[in-house]
């Protein structure tokens, strides 16, 4: 389709106008028979070539400001600018470009929010999926050792009560499965709200220590703490939620730690955060797992944290909680050496 720009259909209509105003002067000099009658026939000409030009250019181009204006403040309002006003007076020559700017920029936007949808659509189909995963294999031991018990092995005095007990056991790790998506989905959601306070750093470790010491005795396991320098290390934080994060970590030490092994906690003093290692000699993890290894469900060794009462969620509910308090956690790692994972916190003022 042919188009037309502005600029030819304004001195094209100009100079239609002007030849007519030319001939109309030319025919009445004529008449008239006045002399160098063409000379005055060709200043009108000019003339109203240049009135007409302007008049039309001044014209057009307030049509178009005006139309574009509109959409530009459709725009603006359509993006839900939240004062539903156009932000500043933008000077014609420069409106088109900023309609542009404003039009790649929404798209890139758009881009990226449905990129996100996606990629939480996907995050959600995997999470049901590891839910359901994670719920069907005590459900179904629970299941077995209560019909094997329904159809019989109540009355057989060797298997019911060893089979009850085991049904129980089924239920305690349903139970902390529950427990920890209750906290993950909290935390995700942002719902957690904390409550920070000072507390003493060393007293809760001492406390977290001797609430897992029977847990360590089991692999003869030696739960040691170096306070670093001070004999109080006071930080600013959520107290219960930062001995969710201890007991995770020195639960997995043990979990992953060998027969006769030791977990270290220690304090190493900064400026205005203090830095906690846990550290055990355990079988330790290789390379290539460290970066996926705060992921909810990411387990190295499957059978093993399932052997163990493993959720796969206890390092996702660390990472979230440190991420609440705005602090870090990293880890460091060699197979058959063992595992380092360290934190931050911040020191209370
Ligand atoms: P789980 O419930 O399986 O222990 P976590 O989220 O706590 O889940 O840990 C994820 C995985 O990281 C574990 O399955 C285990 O493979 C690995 N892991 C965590 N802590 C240690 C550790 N101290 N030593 C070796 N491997 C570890």
């Amino acid at each position: 389709m042919k188009t037309y720009k502005p600029a030819r259909i304004t001195v094209n209509t100009s100079l239609l106008i002007a030849l007519v105003a030319a001939i109309v002067v030319l025919v009445i000099l004529f008449s008239s028979q006045v002399k160098w009658f063409w000379i005055y026939a060709l200043v009108v000409f000019a003339l109203v070539f240049i009135a007409s030009y302007r008049i039309i250019n001044y014209a057009l181009a307030n049509y178009f400001y005006h139309s574009i204006r509109i959409i530009y403040r459709n725009i603006i309002q359509l993006k839900s600018n939240p004062t539903g006003t156009i932000p500043r007076k933008i000077p014609d020559d420069r409106i088109i470009s900023e309609i542009n700017r404003i039009i790649i920029d929404w798209e890139k936007g758009n881009k990226e929010e449905i990129d996100h949808l996606k990629e939480m659509e996907n995050f959600r189909k995997d999470f049901l999926g590891n839910v359901s995963h994670e719920l069907k294999t005590p459900i179904f031991t629970i299941q077995g050792y209560i019909h094997t018990l329904i159809d019989g092995g109540i009355e057989d005095q060797d298997i019911n009560m060893l089979y009850l007990q085991k049904a129980a056991r089924s239920i305690d790790r349903l139970i902390s499965i529950v427990d920890d998506l209750e906290s993950i989905s909290k935390l995700e959601a942002g719902e957690m709200i904390l409550e920070n306070r000072t507390f003493d750093l060393n007293e809760m470790i001492h406390d977290v220590n001797e609430s897992l010491e029977l847990k360590a005795k089991e692999q003869n396991i030696k739960l040691e703490f170096d306070p670093g320098k001070s004999a109080h290390n006071f930080v600013y934080a959520d107290k219960e939620r930062i001995r969710q994060v201890l007991v995770n970590l020195i639960v997995n030490s043990i979990k992953y730690g060998k027969q006769n092994g030791s977990t270290r906690v220690s304090i190493e003093d900064h400026d205005d955060y203090v830095t906690v290692d846990i550290t055990d000699d355990g079988i330790g993890i290789e390379k290539s797992h460290l970066g996926r290894l705060f992921e909810r469900f990411y387990r190295v060794d499957k059978s093993r944290s399932r052997e163990q009462g493993g959720t796969g969620l206890g390092l996702a509910i660390v990472k979230h909680i440190l991420e609440a308090h705005q602090q870090k956690i990293s880890v460091d790692s060699s197979p058959g050496v063992g595992s380092t994972f360290t934190f931050t916190l911040k020191k209370s003022i």
